[in-house]
């Protein structure tokens, strides 16, 4: 008898601090939960927020919406895990948020007009150039078979390849380097993006585009209008570009 009561009042401090591991436990995946309710929430804002852009700027566009599956992929990525915790909590506010270095996560408006313009389908390998936090990577991610993505700042990069391979994207690969000469080994290209503005469109990555394939870049100066211009390869040779609306995006440097 005395050495049953031993056992159970040694037993008594275990249990307690068992059950209050569980309840700490509970607690916290009950606030993450809330938490990831709540970034959802605002991501479904933001995405009514793009939508109400493009309406406005449908004079540009040449159309007042969006492709659904553009929309959709927008509703999806967890832009708070692309910016630095200083401005987490603004991270489904549409517009663009430093990310380090001098440089910017694009405003959502732009990251989806940019990717609703390249018509992405299912079977396309896209090339970025400008990687960034690796949030445009990761919305093409979900439209496209494959993406390759080059940075010229290597902490940048390497930043974001870490971030993507956390985040479980498994279709993008990011290259450290100058993205004005592409990335010719995995190249033709369904598609091509670039997220600096420079004055010209790079003959590399003109090279590497397929023939039917899309071009998306800013064209102009960092202290004079940039706009955004989409470059079609046509079959019968002809390279025609279009302007789409005047944008403002860091420089694409590097030397060329
Ligand atoms: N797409 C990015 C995102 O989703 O976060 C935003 C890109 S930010 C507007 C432009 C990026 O282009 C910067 O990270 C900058 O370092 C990079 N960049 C500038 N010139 C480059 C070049 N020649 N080659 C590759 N990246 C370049």
């Amino acid at each position: 008898m005395q050495q049953i009561m031993l056992r159970s009042r040694e037993q008594t401090p275990d249990f307690k601090r068992i059950a209050c591991l569980l309840l700490l436990a509970a607690l916290a995946a009950y606030a993450e939960m809330v938490q990831a309710n709540e970034w959802k929430a605002q991501r479904q804002k933001m995405v009514e927020a793009v939508r109400i852009m493009t309406l406005d700027t449908a004079d540009y566009l040449g159309k007042d919406t969006l492709t659904q599956k553009v929309l959709t992929a927008l509703g999806q990525v967890p832009r708070h895990q692309f910016v630095p915790p200083m401005v987490k909590r603004f991270a489904y506010r549409n517009r663009p948020l430093p990310i380090g270095m001098g440089q910017t996560i694009s405003q959502p408006y732009i990251v989806a007009l940019m990717t609703d313009l390249l018509e992405p389908e299912p079977h396309h390998t896209v090339l970025e150039v400008g990687t960034g936090s690796g949030y445009q990577a990761a919305v093409l991610a979900a439209l496209v078979k494959q993406v390759y993505t080059i940075e010229i700042i290597p902490a940048l990069g390497n930043e974001a390849r870490q971030r993507l391979q956390e985040l479980d994207y498994g279709n993008i690969e990011v290259k450290i380097g100058d993205g004005f000469y592409g990335w010719p080994d995995k190249g033709p290209f369904d598609s091509i993006i670039v997220t600096a503005a420079g004055n010209q469109v790079p003959p590399p990555l003109l090279q590497q585009l397929k023939t039917g394939g899309k071009m998306v870049l800013p064209i102009g100066d960092l202290f004079s209008v940039q706009y955004l211009v989409v470059v079609e390869k046509h079959p019968d040779g002809d390279i025609r570009s279009r302007q789409i609306l005047p944008v403002q995006f860091v420089p694409l440097t590097g030397d060329h």
